[in-house]
């Protein structure tokens, strides 16, 4: 079948006027694609860990685009307007926060903190504020807002999940979009979107093993799925 958009990590089939189909890849890439690998396995379980996320999140009164899971690689989700931001969640610095600043990877914040960023690889996805986000009507005040409130939301409940999982979430990436003006939780939630750490010995469980090469990721997301599976 023909498809509608081919992204790094995952392409996108038209279903009918209302669905999508989509197919997640092994390709990895950071550092906005100047570094690509193979992670093999890693569609199966961006997929499964996604589709498991998104029922939790439903079963706690988040609205998202997940309608069900097709096959191993692949979900149906509702056809949504992308809202061009990526709104990140941290709970303790690391990464491009964590090197902003200036402090040492894994210190705690004080409280959890939303930032936002433009999504647009030319630019490489720049930081922006919310005033600026207002300025370019690239969202409302309200669905801002709402934004805001849902993805602190979705942290608490991510993080008591992954805790009862022995995993400490660090920070996550989330995107939304709006469909008949409803803001729905989007895209995906996968050890490519999300900091994790094994809460026994401080390892890395997520893309960070394939941005920084240490090795052991394919194994490192297959034990995520096992974890996020055990129920
Ligand atoms: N993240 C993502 N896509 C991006 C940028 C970041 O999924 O384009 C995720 C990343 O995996 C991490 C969180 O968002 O869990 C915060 O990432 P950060 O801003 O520290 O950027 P990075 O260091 O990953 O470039």
């Amino acid at each position: 079948m023909e498809k509608l958009y081919e992204g790094k990590a995952k392409v996108l089939f038209p279903e009918g006027p209302d669905t999508l189909r989509v197919y997640f890849k092994d390709e990895a890439t950071a550092f906005n694609a100047r570094k690509r690998g193979i992670i093999p396995g890693k569609g199966v379980v961006n997929n499964k860990v996604s589709a498991a996320l998104f029922r939790h999140l439903e079963a706690h009164g988040i609205k998202t685009h997940f309608l069900e899971e097709l096959s191993d690689r692949e979900m149906r989700v509702l056809r949504v307007e992308i809202l061009p931001l990526e709104v990140i969640l941290r709970f303790r610095a690391a990464g491009s926060f964590a090197k902003r600043y200036g402090v040492k990877e894994g210190t705690p914040l004080k409280a959890p903190l939303v930032e936002f960023s433009l999504k647009s690889d030319a630019l490489g996805d720049p930081l922006i504020c919310p005033e600026a986000i207002l300025a370019l009507d690239l969202a409302g005040e309200e669905e801002l807002s709402q934004v805001k409130a849902t993805t602190l939301r979705v942290g608490e409940l991510l993080r008591d999940f992954f805790a009862q999982r022995g995993l400490d979430l660090i920070d996550f990436k989330l995107e939304f979009g709006k469909r008949n003006g409803e803001i729905l939780l989007a895209d995906e939630i996968s050890p490519d979107t999300m900091r994790l750490w094994d809460q026994r010995t401080g390892e890395p469980m997520d893309k960070d093993r394939f941005r920084k090469d240490l090795g052991g990721e394919a194994e490192a997301y297959q034990e995520v799925l096992r974890r996020v599976l055990k129920g």
